[in-house]
């Protein structure tokens, strides 16, 4: 079966919608065609001169990267930058370049998905839930329709709180209406004024989801004029947002737990806070920059809170309740490649998926 860059994005947005990423981030595809046949696809962390060279040697058409290769906006592209540079010859190679980033980060199967399983922690929640990704719909429609028109909604992606699908709210009334001469009511005649029981729905659903569920809706609704309410929410999405807080299922003593994570990521060196004789069962974690979350996690009173970018200030922050650790942001999400690449792999077995063996990493260590 031939695949398309289309697809791919269709596939990885449907896991981490672009309308998830933070305001600062570039997610998406970035250079490149939808409509370009897939025959590989390299995956990295970063892209540079050196990954954009190998997935030529590879025969990738596309390139799939955490960190974006422009954060702001260009005014020209001539090369003197590297990443301009890296622009040029992807289109010289036509190969495609696309970024899921900081919307990977906040969806419950993304980013923290990987290193929670790696280092045998059950997420319990997310750590940042996010504002504002949930709106609200209310319609009225008429009583033997209110079946098709809610499970549309449901088919259309409404009605999921937490673990519980086809959640809606529903109580009977009447509705009024009376068209001009223009129009052609579904029930009733026009020019007269007419009395409806109608079911009153009420779904909630994710703010991406605008358009598809305004269609679902407009399609499957009997009315000519369809009437409804769209409702911005407070509420905060228990399932998306970044970092998390999760449980060892054994207590470790804090020497053991540094060791273990150590062991566990493969990482040559991690900076922590001074131990506190406090055993390790409750975990707070961020994936690279984190270092806003040391705060949250001592309200969270998790033992450990672990991240990267954090400066020297910081490790005093710990009031002698909570570990403070710092494994680098490199370091942190390095294994963002293994997640793309599964992720893909369960979808696509016509094309290869490699992953770059280009150290990225611009921060070298001197021991
Ligand atoms: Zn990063």
């Amino acid at each position: 079966m031939e695949v398309f860059v289309k697809d791919i994005a269709k596939v990885l947005e449907n896991i981490a919608p672009t309308e998830y990423a933070e305001s600062y981030d570039n997610v998406g595809l970035i250079v490149g065609s939808f409509c370009k046949k897939v025959r590989n696809v390299l995956v990295t962390l970063d892209i540079s001169e050196e990954v954009l060279y190998e997935s030529i040697k590879k025969k990738c058409d596309l390139i799939i990267s955490f960190h974006p290769i422009i954060f702001k906006s260009i005014k020209s592209i001539t090369g003197k930058t590297f990443s301009e540079k890296v622009i040029i010859h992807a289109l010289k190679n036509n190969i495609s370049i696309y970024v899921i980033h900081t919307n990977l980060d906040v969806v419950w199967e993304g980013t923290s998905s990987y290193i929670s399983k790696l280092l045998r922690i059950n997420r319990e929640k997310v750590l940042f839930p996010k504002r504002e990704t949930i709106k609200k719909l209310i319609t009225y429609v008429p009583v033997n329709y209110a079946d098709i028109v809610r499970n549309a909604l449901f088919e259309a992606g409404a009605g999921n709180i937490s673990n519980y699908s086809h959640c809606s709210y529903n109580f009977d009334g009447f509705g009024s209406y009376m068209g001009n001469k223009k129009t052609k009511p579904f029930i009733g005649k026009k020019e007269i004024i007419h009395m409806e029981k109608e079911t009153c729905i009420s779904v909630i659903f994710p703010d991406y989801k605008l358009n598809i569920i305004k269609n679902a809706l407009l399609k499957n609704h009997p009315y000519e004029e369809v009437a409804y309410e769209i409702y911005n929410l407070e509420n905060v999405n228990p399932n998306v947002g970044i970092g998390f807080i999760g449980s060892l299922m054994t207590k470790m003593n804090e020497y053991d737990f540094l060791f273990f994570i150590k062991k566990r990521m493969n990482l040559s060196c991690i900076r922590h806070s001074n131990f506190i004789k406090k055993e390790i069962k409750k975990i707070a974690m961020i994936t690279g920059s984190g270092r806003f979350g040391i705060e949250t996690a001592l309200a969270e009173k998790a033992d450990v809170f672990i991240s990267s970018d954090l400066k020297y200030h910081d490790f005093f922050k710990h009031e002698k309740k909570i570990l403070i650790v710092d494994i680098e942001h490199y370091e942190s999400e390095k294994f963002t490649k293994n997640l793309l690449k599964s992720l893909l792999e369960k979808n696509f077995f016509s094309i290869s998926i490699y992953e770059s063996e280009v150290h990225t990493n611009p921060i070298k260590y001197f021991y």
